[in-house]
């Protein structure tokens, strides 16, 4: 049962004329560097382009999704806090940095990594007071997220970004009690910031054709909070795990998506050439659908405990291919 009877978005103003197109606002072929604007998610505001469809898409929500949302904003209660008057100090940032990444997997982050926050990663409407960004990536349950694009599906991804905005609420709590600012991050309406980017410069995996992050021990099957922190850190690496070689040649998520709003090649976007998604496309879909997720759960590297060997074979591969060329 839904909370109301709303028409489908395809009946939508909205949906019928679009406003001004959410590629555009998100600088796709722009080659330049860009700071970020918002475009959809509004968090009960409605100055942004597309705010009008994103609250259709949170009032079609069903009671079960609303009450996954409703724990977490709650788990998101703590996400700013008191900052312990005396602050430690931190002489060798590499230790500190050891010690918050076993913290964080004791908290239980599944897959976790550091790096610098840049003006590309921040809302141009944003002064961001943090220097750094702790990624957390956390599985989803996959037996609910076959069932995309309906709302059973859509319930596991709330319960998901509780689960992980809860990680990084304990982590952020654990870092201010040791007297530095800090705020957890939890799910995409929550925020100033961009996840993905962040995670992909932290390590936790790279950017799919599908736009979304693929990690080698989740594949897409999983969601992401972020710790914004000024304790001194050092960073972690970006990894490659073969995701270009694989969706170079791969069309599953192309094929799959209703709308086909995912393209074979990469465009440039506010100064980075990357895999991009047709936001006019995806959006009205994804609006009508419970938040789709199409793409996420039919990309092979989602499958559960495929990940590691997919990447060993791509990476050998692609290993074997240059030292033939050479
Ligand atoms: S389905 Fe294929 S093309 Fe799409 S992101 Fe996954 S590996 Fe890449
Ligand atoms: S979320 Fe759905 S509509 Fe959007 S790109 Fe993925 S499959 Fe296509």
């Amino acid at each position: 049962m839904k909370l109301y009877d709303l028409p489908s978005a395809e009946n939508l103003p909205a949906f019928q004329t679009p406003p001004i197109s959410g590629n555009k606002t998100n600088g796709r072929g722009i080659k330049e560097k860009v700071r970020p604007r918002r475009v959809y998610h509004s968090l009960g505001r409605n100055d942004f382009p597309w705010a009008g469809l994103n609250a259709f898409f949170l009032m079609s929500n069903t009671w079960g999704i609303l009450l996954e949302a409703i724990k977490y904003r709650w788990n998101l209660r703590k996400s700013l806090g008191p900052v312990a008057r005396v602050q430690e100090a931190v002489p060798d940032p590499q230790k500190m940095t050891e010690h918050l990444l076993e913290k964080g997997k004791e908290f239980g982050a599944g897959v976790i990594g550091i790096t610098a926050f840049t003006d590309d990663d921040v809302y141009g409407d944003v002064e961001l007071p943090y220097r750094y960004a702790i990624c957390i990536g956390n599985p989803m349950r996959r037996e609910e997220m076959l069932h995309v694009p309906h709302a059973r599906a859509a319930q596991e991804v709330q319960r998901s970004y509780g689960e992980v905005a809860a990680v990084a609420v304990r982590l952020a709590e654990y870092i201010r009690s040791k007297g530095w600012a800090t705020c957890a991050y939890g799910d995409p309406r929550s925020t100033d910031i961009l996840q993905i980017p962040l995670a992909v410069r932290a390590g936790l995996g790279q950017l799919g054709k599908h736009g979304s992050l693929i990690s080698r021990e989740y594949g897409s099957n999983m969601r992401l909070s972020t710790v914004a922190t000024n304790i001194p850190l050092a960073v972690t690496e970006p990894v490659d795990i073969g995701v270009d070689d694989l969706c170079t040649a791969c069309r599953r998520c192309t094929r799959d998506c209703p709308p086909s709003a995912i393209t074979d090649k990469k465009q440039w976007v506010r100064g980075v050439h990357r895999w991009y998604v047709d936001f006019d496309k995806c959006v009205p879909y994804f609006s009508s659908t419970y938040g789709c997720a199409i793409c996420v759960e039919v990309c092979p590297w989602s499958e559960p405990g495929r990940g590691l060997k997919l990447s060993e074979k791509l990476l050998s591969k692609r290993n074997r291919k240059s030292h033939s060329t050479q």
